[in-house]
């Protein structure tokens, strides 16, 4: 369900965001797409359209998170909290591989995150592959 945002607080997000997705760090500038502004915890359950509960992320990411606040961590298991763009940081729970095409989780968090959003599905690997080429990515910071 698409909760009602204001101009004003979508900016404010946007500026929290840097204008870009928390989990694949994607500039607003190379997508092409406009960003989702994502609630953290869910709407459905019991997520506030404030701004501490909203951040960017890619479309694609933002529907396969859909309801979930956890997913299977796939090393283990175990049932693990999503990433939090707010208040993680990204660095702590992912790196991109070698040649800058996928993002690998470090810890429970980032392992189960990055299956859970599919933050690796061959459409944006395969964007990433140009964005490589054209020197914009990985980001550097
Ligand atoms: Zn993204």
């Amino acid at each position: 369900m698409a909760a009602y945002i204001s101009v004003r607080l979508r900016r404010q997000i946007e500026q929290d965001a840097g204008h870009r997705c928390g989990y694949c760090l994607s500039s607003l500038r190379i997508t092409g797409t406009p960003l989702d502004a994502e609630h953290i915890v869910p709407v459905a359950r019991g997520g506030k359209t404030v701004r501490e509960n909203l951040w960017l992320a890619c479309h694609r990411y933002n529907r396969f998170k859909s309801d979930r606040t956890h997913a299977s961590d796939p090393l283990t298991g175990e049932p693990t909290p999503l990433f939090n763009p707010r208040t993680q940081v990204w660095d702590e729970h992912f790196r991109w591989s070698r040649d800058g095409t996928e993002i690998l989780g470090l810890t429970a968090i980032g392992r189960a995150t990055v299956l859970a959003l599919q933050m690796n599905n061959e459409y944006v690997v395969e964007s990433r592959r140009f964005w490589v080429i054209a020197g914009w990515h990985p980001p550097l910071d």
